[in-house]
């Protein structure tokens, strides 16, 4: 059943997908109380630690994880202030579809299959679930890493009752070059696999309320309004990787925000334009917040 799994995967465009077996994950749970022990968390984070190294918290009779990897990269471009991941629509939409549609895929082939599907939403570390299923490594940057894609992509994972086999994890790292911990803006970037969120300008920008002048100075040693792929774009990984083949991910694209347009605009009316892009999920204020921390003034 599980090459049925995969074939099913390919027909709708996912190349790579893997099992991850249900834990608890013991190891994740370390790394993760050491996180917080140090402030290295995100109030976007799941905090409820539990749950987010036990799989069966979360769905009940869950026997296997499917895996699965969005590739978005669709090539370099100088003149953009808002990260790659967000150059095309909503990646949760995308996602989230070919997820339900492998879910009734099995419910029509396995008797009395259940399925809880996520992209984003779960409390599992989706980055942990990409390792153990076999499909990438880490990176010093704290992302995952595959050979084709290099880290350009998204993870969205299905918790289900059938217990398909488990891949075996991914043992190794990247090259460790030091490239993205001496390049990154927010120094956040701690050399042991980690980061800190806090210094992120990724989070930054995401971040509700009034920045504080240690967040404005380091939003200003870049030119972004929404997210920040320095860590990303300098890696060694990402120099010669493939393109998306999801034509989902291809059409369509936003690579630059225009302040005075969207300054214009009223909420329902950035809504309607933008509603259906990753980059609006906070709403208009944060997107003209960020411009004008970055001088930019009616
Ligand atoms: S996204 Fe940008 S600010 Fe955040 S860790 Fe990477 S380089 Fe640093
Ligand atoms: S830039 Fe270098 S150290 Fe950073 S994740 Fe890539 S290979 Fe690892």
């Amino acid at each position: 059943m599980k090459q049925r799994l995969l074939e099913f995967c390919n027909e709708i465009g996912i190349e790579n997908a893997g099992i991850a077996h249900i834990g608890p994950y013991y190891d994740l749970e370390k790394i993760l109380r050491n996180r917080i022990e140090k402030g290295h968390y995100t109030s976007f984070e799941e905090r409820e630690l539990e749950r987010r190294i036990d799989p069966s918290l979360t769905m009940e009779g869950v026997k296997s994880i499917i895996v699965c990897l969005f590739p978005y990269f669709t090539g370099r471009v100088e003149d953009t202030n808002i990260s790659k991941y967000t150059y095309p629509k909503d990646y949760h939409i995308v996602a989230r579809e070919k997820l339900e549609s492998i879910g009734e895929f099995l419910k029509s082939e396995i008797q009395g299959f259940e399925y809880k599907a996520f992209v984003d939403s779960g409390p599992l570390v989706d980055r942990y679930l990409v390792n153990i299923a076999g499909l990438g490594f880490y990176g010093i940057n704290s992302h995952m890493i595959t050979k084709e894609y290099g880290s350009y992509f998204f993870i969205g994972y299905i918790l289900c009752n059938h217990g398909f086999e488990p891949d075996n994890s991914m043992d190794k790292t990247c090259i460790r070059c030091g490239e993205c911990v001496k390049r990154c803006p927010g120094n956040a970037i701690l050399g042991d696999f980690n980061i800190n969120p806090n210094r992120c300008i990724s989070y930054i920008t995401q971040k509700k309320g009034e920045l504080r002048k240690e967040e404005i100075r380091i939003l200003n040693k870049n030119h972004m309004v929404f997210g920040c792929d320095i860590c990303q774009d300098v890696c060694p990984h990402n120099k010669k990787i493939e393109h998306t083949k999801m034509e989902e991910f291809k059409i369509d694209l936003i690579y630059k925000l225009n302040y005075d347009e969207i300054n214009s605009m009223s909420n329902k009316e950035f809504k309607r334009k933008y509603g259906d892009r990753a980059f609006s999920w906070r709403g208009k204020g944060i997107i003209i917040r960020n411009f004008e921390y970055l001088g930019y003034k009616e």
